[in-house]
């Protein structure tokens, strides 16, 4: 080949080029530009060929790579998932690629702005704004990022997230705009699922606490532009956990979810339901045209309640207490408009569930007095204003004062005597129960302390051997309860069985793993307990057999109608009975009348608490009853 290109140099006169590689031993190749130029003799004629060779070896992979990244760039540019468009400075499109015409939903032409083609679908404001973006990177030579969003023909929403960026010229002139843009829908929806979750409640699907507080918002914001009345109801279902515990969770959802549609069944389109969480459902209904409204809807959904919930095969039967509260009538503003129907709620529910309450001038004086109380009750225990006092318990058997419950009394300077059910839930919800309880303790430990040293000193037989103490859910819920309480006991050195805990069947429906432990290191430890108020709650017996318990108390309310109501002295026998299969012994509290007494010994109750032998005291008077105590029961020994 070589030869035939000198040939042609030496038969034409012309010089000529070409290019010649080989492949050098290492593999590399190595190539160059051969010139061929003819020299001619005085005759004209051809003489001979000067041959010049350039090593091209370098520019010629540099030619290569250029070109292969040049196609890099245009595949790159062409095949992206992401829409490449060039913008004239005239906004005009000069380059679009394939993921531009796939979007269908564009127009793909060139040479159009699109102000010019882009009033489907996005809508001409869009457009514009569109526009004003690419050129204000045309304007400043900066890249600039924007958002575009429309709504797809199926209704779907799209969002595409741009990025535009000036392209110039050698002189640094801007020449044109590349935008890509990213289809970011898939993000736009999983936002609005996110937002949709935060809003509303996944398993009845109605408006979640959230919704409820903003829609409640606006409600009374625009009672306060129209003067219309804004009403609240707050539902709760009764006997709800009860449901849940026994027949599982599962089934207590699928009633959660029904009674969520037959309360949406009583309500006006225009009336707002929402699930605050658990069994309390509220409404909101915007404009009272009068309270008889109110009272129909709420006996609707009463009455739709108690209806029987067949869930899967299980029926199950609940009720629903509700609270009414009107805004402005009852309430200056939203918190506190949700505070009165709750509280109203709260009346439904003492006058016996299954119905509805309004709020009232009463409640509203309650809710000032507890908040008054929750205000004093804060240094109440460091101004000594608080004391333990004692009721005795007596051994039936024995008819000795064998036990004490320690009640809590608050002398308040101004108020006078505060009784425990009144300012025992304040101290609850200001948290102020912690510090007291363990007041209580200590101060009922050190009495059961003095009380054994009393025993050995002078054989007072009468002297209680134990104390029990009250405890309230909220204390119970801490997560070291009874450490504090047990490490005490040590330092004073009381044996552990002189204290015993009253509980009430409420701590018993929360965590049971947690509650079994709790419970657990207070019988460990050698403290006994008590389920306090025993027929009052749940009266669930599985819990009884679940978790260890030394004694069952009888509510007042049964002993209360003993002599008269025969239902009662059967429920009674019955809990005794039941106790003592399990192994628990029996206290029944309210005890007033000797009849009452004897009725309870009868059916073999241990223990007997109440007015008939002695109300609560201070510690000096029960000693003192305790003295009496001691030397009649000494005669009656002595004499018969
Ligand atoms: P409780 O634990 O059921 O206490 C028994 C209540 O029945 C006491 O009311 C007692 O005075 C009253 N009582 C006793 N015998 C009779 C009787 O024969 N007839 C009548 N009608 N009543 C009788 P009190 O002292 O007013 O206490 C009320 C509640 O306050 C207690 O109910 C208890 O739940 C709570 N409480 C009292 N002290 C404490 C405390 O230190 N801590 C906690 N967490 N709660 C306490
Ligand atoms: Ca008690
Ligand atoms: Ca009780």
């Amino acid at each position: 080949v070589y030869q035939s290109h000198i040939r042609q140099v030496l038969d034409s006169g012309e010089q000529y080029e070409w290019e010649l590689g080989w492949e050098q031993g290492d593999g590399s190749s190595i190539c160059f530009l051969v010139r061929g130029v003819p020299e001619f003799g005085s005759d004209g004629k051809v003489t001979s060929v000067l041959v010049f060779s350039r090593d091209i070896t370098e520019r010629k992979r540099m030619e290569a790579l250029l070109y292969e990244r040049e196609q890099t760039f245009r595949n790159l540019v062409e095949n992206a998932p992401d829409i490449i468009v060039r913008y004239d400075t005239q906004c005009r499109r000069t380059y679009i690629n394939a993921a531009y015409t796939q979007a269908s939903y564009r127009p793909t032409l060139l040479g159009k702005t699109p102000m010019e083609d882009w009033a489907i679908p996005t809508g001409p404001g869009e457009a514009a704004a569109f526009q004003a973006n690419l050129q204000k990177v045309l304007d400043s030579g900066e890249p600039g990022e924007w958002e575009v969003r429309w709504k797809n023909t199926d209704g779907r929403s799209a969002c595409f997230l741009l990025r535009g960026v000036p392209e110039f010229d050698l002189k640094g002139n801007v020449t044109s705009v590349l935008t890509f843009a990213r289809d970011i829908s898939d993000r736009l929806h999983l936002e609005e699922e996110m937002r949709r979750q935060a809003s509303y409640d996944a398993l009845t699907g109605l408006p979640n606490r959230r919704m409820f507080g903003d829609r409640l918002h606006e409600e009374i914001a625009r009672a306060d532009r129209t003067g219309k009345i804004v009403a609240l109801l707050f539902i709760d279902l009764d006997r709800f956990k009860e449901v849940n515990d026994s027949l599982g969770h599962e089934v207590g959802d699928r009633l959660l979810i029904d009674a969520a549609q037959r309360i949406q069944h009583c309500v006006r389109e225009s009336d707002a339901v929402a699930r605050l969480g658990g069994d309390e459902f509220v409404v909101i209904v915007p404009e009272v045209e009068e309270a008889v409204h109110l009272g129909r809807i709420a006996q609707a959904i009463v009455d739709s309640m108690v209806q029987p919930f067949n869930l899967d095969g299980y029926m199950a039967y609940i009720s629903a207490s509700i609270g009414i509260a009107c805004y402005p009538d009852d309430a200056s503003n939203e918190g506190i408009l949700v505070g009165c129907a709750d509280q109203a709620m709260y009346a439904a529910k003492a006058q016996g569930r299954n119905g509805f309450s309004f709020f009232t001038r009463d409640m509203q004086e309650q809710v000032q007095h507890r908040l008054l109380l929750a205000h004093d009750m804060y240094d109440a225990l460091q101004k000594g204003q608080l004391q333990v006092w004692m009721q005795p318990i007596v051994e039936v058997a024995t008819g000795q004062v064998v036990k004490a419950e320690a009640l809590l009394r608050w002398l308040h300077p101004q108020r006078g005597m505060v009784a425990p059910d009144i300012f025992i839930p304040v101290a609850e919800e200001t948290g102020a129960i912690h510090e007291i309880g363990d007041w209580v303790f200590r101060e009922a430990a050190l009495t059961a302390k003095r009380w054994l040293e009393m025993r050995a000193a002078n054989g007072l037989a009468m002297v209680p051997c134990q104390i029990s103490v009250n405890m309230s859910p909220r204390q119970f819920v801490r997560a070291n309860v009874g450490e504090s309480w047990i490490e005490y006991l040590r330092e004073i050195d009381l044996p552990a069985e002189r204290m015993a805990i009253e509980i009430t069947e409420g701590i018993l429906l929360g965590d049971q793993a947690d509650i079994l432990g709790k419970l657990s290191k207070f019988r460990e430890a050698g403290i006994q307990v008590a389920l306090d108020d025993f027929g009052t709650g749940y009266s669930a017996m599985a819990y009884l057999k679940r978790f260890n318990i030394d004694y069952l108390k009888i509510d007042r309310s049964f002993v209360r109608d003993l002599e008269t109501d025969p239902n009662d002295r059967a429920i009674a026998e019955a809990i005794v009975v039941m106790a003592h299969k399990l192994g628990l012994k029996v206290i029944a509290e309210g005890v007033e009348t000797a009849g009452q007494r004897d009725m309870l010994a009868a059916v073999g109750c241990e223990f007997i608490q109440g007015f008939f032998y002695a109300r609560p005291m201070p510690l000096n008077e029960f000693m003192e009853f305790v003295r009496i105590s001691d030397t009649k029961s000494m005669r009656h020994s002595i004499y018969g």
